[in-house]
């Protein structure tokens, strides 16, 4: 464990305590996930609910673990931000994505693929360079993705963060914001976010056929994103009553379960023809 001195600095004595020893496992192992090619790229489609067509999919992480199988994202993201692996992940994520789409496009299927960034992410300054250094290796440009952002990863250094933002935006990145009404951003950060988008939170979705509250709450935001002149997805989709009440409040986009879950990427471009065909 981390010891003190008087000095103030840390030193390690060698007895690991139990918390540390793990810590320091999960974070070798996820190392290892990357070199020996366990981490998976999943997709959940995203539908146009005026088009009826999926054009794009968000980008999930999944673990194929040796031992313990598939490990959801739940379980290693959390850690994977305080220890700064993140990044590596991110990297990871971006570089699988636009490979996808890049691929996809060949084949005739034009999608935009949302890939969730982390607070790490948005305070690496380098983070556009990069995305536009991977863009030009795949063979890609801005319009195969879509950068999902959350208020609480801004809010964490909200100056450095929109500065991250507003060069990515300038590059051509669409952005949205993911999980939107559970953080704390006001409104008039938002009002200063380059974003194109904003993702309405599963919680208020879920319960938006039974509850008045969350009902409401789905309806103004639909309403605030269109007088921003922004699109506006839902999430958590799960029963063909919240789909039909989304359609009919003019929500643009939507996503769940009662749509798909999330699949493996190489059966994502059947699992959109199959449906494209009825
Ligand atoms: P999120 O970005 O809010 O992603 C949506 C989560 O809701 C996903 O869980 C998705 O599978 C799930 N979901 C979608 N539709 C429904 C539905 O109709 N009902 C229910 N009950 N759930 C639905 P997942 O894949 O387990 O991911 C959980 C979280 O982990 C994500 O939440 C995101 O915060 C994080 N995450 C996943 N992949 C990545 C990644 O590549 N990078 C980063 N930074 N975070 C990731
Ligand atoms: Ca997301
Ligand atoms: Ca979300
Ligand atoms: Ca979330």
């Amino acid at each position: 464990a981390a010891k003190r001195t008087q000095a103030g600095v840390k030193v390690y004595d060698d007895s690991l305590d139990d918390r540390s020893r793990a810590s320091l496992g999960l974070l070798s192992e996820l190392r290892q996930a990357v070199e020996h090619h366990e981490l998976r790229l999943y997709l959940q489609p995203k539908l146009n609910l005026r088009s009826q067509r999926v054009e794009g999919a968000e980008a999930l992480v999944r673990w194929q673990h040796p031992v313990r199988g598939l490990v959801p994202p739940g379980l290693f993201i959390p850690f994977a931000e305080q220890t700064g692996f993140i990044r590596e992940l991110s990297r990871w994520m971006l570089i699988e994505s636009l490979r996808f789409a890049v691929q996809a496009r060949a084949q005739g299927e034009v999608l935009r693929i949302s890939v969730n960034l982390s607070t790490r992410d948005l305070l690496d300054a380098d983070l556009p360079g990069k995305i536009q250094a991977w863009l030009a290796a795949e063979g890609g440009d801005p319009s195969l993705l879509c950068l999902e952002i959350t208020e609480s990863a801004i809010m964490d250094d909200p100056a450095r963060a929109l500065a991250t933002a507003k060069d990515l935006a300038q590059q051509g990145f669409k952005l949205s914001i993911d999980d939107f009404g559970t953080g704390y951003s006001s409104l008039a950060y938002l009002k200063q976010l380059p974003v194109r988008e904003l993702k309405i939170d599963q919680s208020f979705v879920f319960g938006m056929e039974a509850d008045e509250g969350d009902r409401e709450i789905v309806r103004s935001t639909i309403n605030l994103a269109h007088n921003l002149k922004k699109s506006v997805v839902a999430e958590g989709i799960e029963t063909q009553g919240a789909l039909d009440l989304l359609a009919a409040m003019g929500c643009d986009e939507a996503q769940g379960y009662f749509i798909a879950k999330p699949m493996p990427a190489d059966q994502f471009l059947a699992w959109a023809r199959a449906r494209a065909q009825g």
